[in-house]
């Protein structure tokens, strides 16, 4: 199966092309279509697999073909560390460099004035760690109302660095209709639970 087979877009071929990447990964194969399709997923996978392209490529296809409401975030991902956020915001940058999205980057050790400003001119997408965006909400600085598609990523680790009972609240504050990511290397207990609680029918991907 070749990446074509997966339902992108022709602008988001050219940049996987333009990374170098021959053929998808097994994450990115069983995830992107169903992803495509609207479904929750649950994928069990470890940094490395190539999970962050299979769900930021479907993602840039999903804002890039739908409607703007209001200069309202439409996607929100929530990672544990500011390091893997700023990772996922590099990959964001290069698969949508033929995509006209932006994207605000919010996370701790960055002055909040600046974030504040690019929320204000209006983001399509937040790369966010849970205790800054808390934060910010806080300040009333930030609306998640237009916000259709949500991943939580690492959500292991999010567990172990205690982050569970913000993405509680953060999940609430999003639309109860919107699609939902979540991955994991693991599922303990309360992750399964967490699960249970915020997916709807998700597909479960392992690998
Ligand atoms: P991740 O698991 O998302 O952290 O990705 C691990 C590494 O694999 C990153 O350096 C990606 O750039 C790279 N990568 C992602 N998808 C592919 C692919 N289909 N073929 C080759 N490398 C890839």
């Amino acid at each position: 199966m070749s990446f074509a087979d997966l339902g992108l877009s022709d602008e988001l071929l050219k940049a996987v092309n333009d990374s170098g990447y021959t053929e998808p990964t097994p994450i990115q194969r069983q995830a992107i279509p169903s992803v495509l399709m609207g479904r929750d997923l649950i994928g069990i996978a470890q940094t490395g697999t190539g999970k962050t392209a299979s769900f930021v490529l479907p993602m840039i296809d999903i804002l890039a073909h739908g409607r703007s409401r209001a200069r309202m975030p439409r996607s929100l991902i929530l990672e544990p560390t500011r390091e893997l956020a700023a990772q996922v915001a590099e990959n964001f940058d290069k698969y949508g460099r033929y995509h006209k999205l932006s994207m605000a980057l919010l996370i701790g050790g960055v002055s909040m004035g600046d974030q504040v400003k690019a929320l204000e001119k209006g983001v399509d997408v937040l790369i966010a760690t849970p205790g800054r965006l808390m934060d910010l909400f806080g300040r009333g600085n930030i609306l998640l109302t237009g916000c259709e598609l949500l991943v939580i990523d690492e959500a292991d680790r999010m567990l172990d660095m205690g982050f569970v009972p913000d993405i509680e609240e953060i999940c609430t504050k999003l639309p109860k209709k919107r699609q939902t990511l979540l991955f994991s290397a693991t599922m303990p207990a309360p992750i399964k639970k967490l699960a249970d609680k915020f997916l709807t029918e998700p597909k479960s991907v392992e690998v």
